[in-house]
């Protein structure tokens, strides 16, 4: 063992995983508690200094969350990472830790609907500007950038609309500009994609989706890359400057590559909170051991749906980037060759009235706003999600009338076709 490389599913079971030191137990413990017993004064005093590591308040840091981390990190090729209690909330802690009242961060418009309303919206109240640029255009993130530009925010593989962003592109402009580039990985996961091996510098995740994968816990995961010098540009004065919360101590001098990850616990997740419960990191964790053999069946499974809904009479177009007429093939095979994730849409020539029809008549398929389930997902956006939109608006999020998004399960596939024939026939 020891001269070799473990490979990607020796990680997903092993990484972080030890037997538990205290009762040997081989699967780890849901230390469902909210506190620790100090050893002595001196061993308080250092934790709460940050001069020795330790757990003090399951707020800040708890032993079942730091397995989970641990196995993030390792996967994603990081060097530290921080769980926290959604995706949002890694978000948040993420823009807390890089951004001050009055900075701008360019995200492109091909995200998740939920992370374009937190920007644009609850981001605006802490003084932070999202700046939108086109993830299909990398050159508009180029002219997106000021000399207020704290970050850079893309999503690996977007939902909906198939979308396959070309991180390496976008890292170089990021690197040029001194700005950290921010990808989340939530619908490809680290066995599809890495997008630290292509230049980003944070990873982020909703482990609530394919992480986990059995869509029973809300999660979410920073990773960091330890390849970002927060302290040559003199912006990143929560990494850079004395910090007045811990004896004047500067977090970036302190723990180099694993300062952001460091700073998003000791500062964000101390003082805004929104820490994961020891019971979602268990249940994530038992997810994550098997997330090889999901990922692959979600996605061979997603591909032959998507190949059989091409021929379907009743449908127009599929966006799959995993089809080689696809318009982001090529960049399906750079970025994520062993497939192209699980989640895409397609049109259905009866519009607004077919695409109701269609999530009214699944029986297999569960109608519902989620994704990365083991089970099969259905939507119609025009009459849920984005039902609230104009038709203007609605052609802008790429959620015309016609558009139903499905996110493939671990079903027989033969069943998943089944049902969606009998919905759209
Ligand atoms: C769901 C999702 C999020 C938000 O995660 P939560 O765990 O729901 O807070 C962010 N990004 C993407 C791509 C998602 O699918």
């Amino acid at each position: 063992m020891a001269d070799r490389t473990p490979g990607f599913d020796t990680l997903a079971l092993h990484a972080g995983s030890a037997p538990d030191p205290a009762t040997g137990a081989r699967i780890t413990p849901i230390y469902q508690t909210t506190a620790y017993v100090f050893q002595d004064v001196k061993h308080a005093a250092d934790l709460f200094a940050l001069r020795a590591f330790g757990n003090i308040y399951t707020r800040i840091m708890n032993p079942t969350q730091s397995v989970l981390e641990a196995k993030a990190a390792a996967l994603e090729g990081g060097t530290a990472a921080l769980a926290v209690a959604s995706g949002h909330a890694a978000q948040l802690l993420t823009f807390h830790t890089m951004m001050q009242p009055g900075d701008e961060f360019i995200a492109v418009r091909q995200l998740y609907g939920g992370s374009i309303n937190q920007f644009s919206h609850s981001f605006k109240s802490f003084g932070w500007h999202v700046v939108w640029a086109d993830a299909e255009d990398v050159g508009s993130i180029e002219k997106a950038l000021s000399p207020k530009t704290k970050a850079i925010f893309i999503e690996s593989v977007a939902n909906p609309g198939g979308i396959i962003t070309d991180i390496a592109a976008v890292a170089k402009i990021a690197k040029a500009a001194g700005v950290p580039l921010i990808v989340d990985n939530t619908l490809a996961t680290p066995y599809l994609c890495r997008p630290i091996e292509h230049g980003a510098n944070i990873v982020l995740h909703s482990l609530t989706k394919f992480m986990g994968g059995h869509g029973n816990s809300m999660g979410g995961v920073i990773v960091d890359a330890g390849n970002f010098d927060w302290s040559k540009s003199g912006r990143y004065p929560l990494l850079s400057e004395p910090n007045g919360s811990y004896h004047g101590l500067k977090l970036h001098e302190t723990f180099g590559s694993i300062a952001f990850a460091i700073a998003c616990r000791v500062l964000g997740l101390r003082d805004l909170g929104p820490s994961i419960a020891p019971m979602n990191a268990f249940l994530i964790l038992t997810g994550m051991e098997t997330l090889g053999l999901r990922m692959q069946r979600h996605c061979d499974n997603a591909l032959k749906v998507a190949q059989w809904l091409k021929k379907h009479p009743n449908v127009s177009w599929v966006n799959y980037a995993g089809l080689p007429d696809d318009k982001h093939y090529a960049l399906h095979k750079k970025y994520c060759p062993k497939g192209a994730g699980a989640v895409f849409t397609f049109g259905l020539k009866g519009g607004y009235e077919a695409g109701v029809k269609a999530v009214s008549s699944v029986k297999l398929l569960s109608h519902l706003a989620n994704i990365g389930d083991t089970r099969s997902l259905i939507i119609h956006p025009a009459s849920t999600t984005h039902s609230q939109l104009n038709a203007d608006q609605l052609k802008l999020a790429g959620a015309t009338p016609d558009v139903v998004r499905l996110s493939i399960g671990l079903e027989d596939v033969e069943d998943i076709i089944a049902d969606i024939d009998q919905a759209i026939s």
